[in-house]
């Protein structure tokens, strides 16, 4: 299957990581919101284009690999700095996860900047960032009205909540983990949450559920939702609950929420359209629940880099076998 010819825009960090498991440890992995999320749009659409910043230590290997998947790396500034570093350590678990060390390096003083050639992408993502970076991004925005999704972080809500509040108004759809969304919108109801973080400004939501899979919640715009999806507390959203591929084996779930995102915005920019609809926003979750699930398969982008369209269309029908039941 080819993929499609709409421009997609993702900015975001480009990170080196070092990341412990209860069984395995990598060093110096190609890591970052900004990474995971082209890569998994690349699969959908093209160009790809990332905006970001690396440091003097960043391996051409990395910026090669990203070629590699046609991905066009015009808007990654290079500093005389060192590349930002993350640090995690796992649970036994493989969902909870400390962050050990950040070294913040060139993102300290970074404003992205976007190229003229980049900035009327139709679909934007703004993967994790500072919300101020987002802010900063939107703002060089020049297409008439661009499908804007965003990610964010505990980190955030906690230290940037006000400008997290100023991305929310601007923004089409927020990504967000749930642990993240009870403690954003002060709900243990992950419901509540949702119809919540829709009245802060996106008209599309989604709450991710890990190994759980997804809750997508969607305004509509006439008001009244299709009874098939409506249900009783939530006037005017229609909701979908999308499962996680199941796995036998996580070597390293860092990165699946970003090529969550990376693939749902890479299908919706595929289907060429101005706007979206319910059904294709739905459609959207299932492939990032499946191209999240390669991730998952091993460190760093080494799984997720070496699917294919093909393989991916084969795991989203496996998965529509084993959530749909007869009548
Ligand atoms: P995920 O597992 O989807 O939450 O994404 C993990 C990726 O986010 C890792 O590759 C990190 O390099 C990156 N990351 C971790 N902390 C931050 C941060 N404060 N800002 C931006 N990116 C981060």
């Amino acid at each position: 299957m080819s993929s499609a010819t709409t421009p997609i825009l993702i900015g975001g960090s480009i990170a080196i990581d070092n990341i412990k498991t209860p069984t395995a440890e990598g060093k110096n992995l190609l890591g970052g919101s900004a990474s995971f999320t082209g890569i998994a749009a690349s699969y959908f659409t093209s160009p790809v284009h990332l905006v970001g910043i690396i440091g003097k230590d960043f391996p051409q290997e990395h910026l090669d690999h990203f070629a590699s998947k046609g991905i066009s790396t015009g808007g990654l500034e290079k500093s005389e700095g060192n590349t930002f570093s993350w640090t995690g350590s796992y649970h036994e678990n493989m969902n909870d996860r400390d962050t050990l060390d950040v070294a913040i390096n060139v993102l300290e003083d970074w404003t992205p900047k976007v190229p003229a050639e980049m900035a009327s992408a139709p679909v934007v993502v703004l993967a994790n960032m500072h919300p101020i970076n987002q802010l900063q991004m939107i703002a060089q925005l020049t297409a008439e009205k661009p499908f804007i999704a965003a990610d964010t972080m505990d980190l955030w809500i906690t230290i940037a909540n006000d400008d997290l509040h100023e991305v929310l108004k601007k923004i089409d759809l927020l990504v967000i983990n749930e642990s993240e969304a009870r403690d954003f919108c002060r709900t243990p109801n992950l419901i509540s949450a949702g119809k919540i973080l829709l009245d802060k400004g996106p008209a599309n939501v989604v709450i991710k559920l890990g190994e759980f899979g997804a809750i997508l919640f969607h305004r509509e715009e006439s008001g009244t939702a299709p009874s098939e999806f409506s249900i009783p507390g939530l006037p005017g959203i229609s909701i979908f609950r999308s499962a996680a591929f199941p796995l036998t084996e996580v070597a390293d779930p860092t990165g699946a929420g970003d090529s969550f995102l990376g693939a749902l915005a890479g299908h919706l920019a595929s289907t060429g359209k101005a706007s979206y609809s319910f059904d294709d926003l739905r459609q959207a979750i299932v492939y990032g629940s499946v191209v999240a699930s390669y991730t998952c398969e091993a460190f760093s982008t080494n799984r997720l880099a070496g699917t294919s369209r093909e393989e991916i269309e084969q795991r989203l029908g496996l998965l529509k076998n084993l959530t749909h039941w007869p009548a």
